[in-house]
């Protein structure tokens, strides 16, 4: 998590890059808004923000709106106004604008550190809570919220790629039967490692959720029916090639798997696709489970 340091007298940048560098802390300096306001908007952008109050072009206080403005998916900026101006007033317009803190100039060194110390650990606090917010506790993967409104985002770039999506919810087979007979935890803990081996089947752009008690959602952008086929097959062969191992003893699994596509072109919607899903899973457990199966009209032989 960096800092960006938007200042564009060379003096007090240096001098303040100057402590930061000292203190250890990873920063980048830029000397004007616009060129923040680019960086700001790449992934992985820092997440606190030493602004300058008066810079040419955007000045500080219109960065600080914009910055306000972003932060859809749930990132939070936190911003350190640096100001000369003493007044009252301009700080509480500072404030007004959405920023965090602010730091009378010239900065003192002690007063940076505390503040940027304190900028920090907000945004750990903000990470950590926006990560309890999306996901689930148990398994660590997207809770279901999260992996549903991540099934509209894919529709609607397929839309925009002309790219099908694939859909597969898995079930764990029996699953009922490892609670009953080896308790709550066992299950637990098979359901942690489960979703491990799942995640290890995926690559980094796929999404994988949990849907419900023992029923997980992947979401594979960019993947036809056929590809999606295969690969659904390939995740529940190595979900149930070794029995997973907890403190309860080794215990055995498989997964039914029901797939569904997402076309571009089709207006489909996530709840129906779902709803297609999960009628594929059902199928599955009645063609004997430990399978894949699609409702889709090109039947792509999907396990069995
Ligand atoms: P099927 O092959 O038809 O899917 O059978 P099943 O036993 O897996 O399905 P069923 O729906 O009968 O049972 C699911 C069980 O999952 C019931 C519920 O108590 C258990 N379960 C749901 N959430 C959790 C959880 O977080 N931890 C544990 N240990 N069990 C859970
Ligand atoms: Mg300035
Ligand atoms: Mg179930
Ligand atoms: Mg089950």
């Amino acid at each position: 998590m960096g800092i960006l340091l938007v200042e564009d007298s060379r003096i007090d940048r240096h001098q303040i890059g100057r402590y930061l560098r000292q203190w250890n802390f990873d920063f980048v300096a830029v000397a004007n808004g616009n060129e923040a306001w680019e960086l700001l908007q790449k992934p992985d952008a820092p997440g606190l923000i030493l602004l300058d109050w008066m810079l040419p072009g955007m000045d500080g206080i219109e960065l600080c709106h914009r910055i306000r403005s972003l932060g859809a998916d749930g990132t939070y900026f936190y911003v350190v106004m640096l100001t000369a101006k003493q007044r009252k007033r301009d700080l509480l317009s500072a404030m007004a604008a959405g920023a965090d803190d602010y730091l009378a100039k010239p900065v003192d060194p002690s007063e940076l550190r505390a503040r940027v110390l304190v900028g920090k650990r907000i945004l750990k606090l903000q990470q950590s809570l926006r990560f309890s917010a999306t996901h689930d506790f148990l398994t660590k993967l997207l809770n279901r919220g999260e992996i549903v409104a991540g099934i509209d985002r894919e529709l609607a770039r397929s839309q925009r790629t002309g790219q099908p999506v694939a859909i597969l919810l898995a079930d764990v087979d029996h699953f009922k039967q490892i609670n009953d007979s080896l308790g709550h935890a066992a299950g637990d803990e098979v359901l942690k490692q489960l979703a491990h081996r799942l995640r290890s089947e995926l690559r980094p752009y796929d999404l994988a959720g949990r849907y419900g008690g023992e029923e997980f959602l992947l979401v594979l952008p960019t993947c036809d029916l056929r590809p999606a086929c295969n690969r659904a097959e390939q995740i529940r062969v190595s979900v149930s090639k070794d029995p997973v191992r907890t403190t309860f003893g080794s215990i055995p699994i498989t997964i039914s798997v029901g797939l569904a596509i997402g076309r571009p072109g089709t207006d489909v919607e996530s709840e129906e696709l779902l709803q297609e899903a999960d009628r594929a899973l059902y199928l599955a457990k009645q063609k004997g489970r430990n399978c894949v199966q699609t409702l889709s009209a090109s039947q792509a032989s999907a396990g069995n």
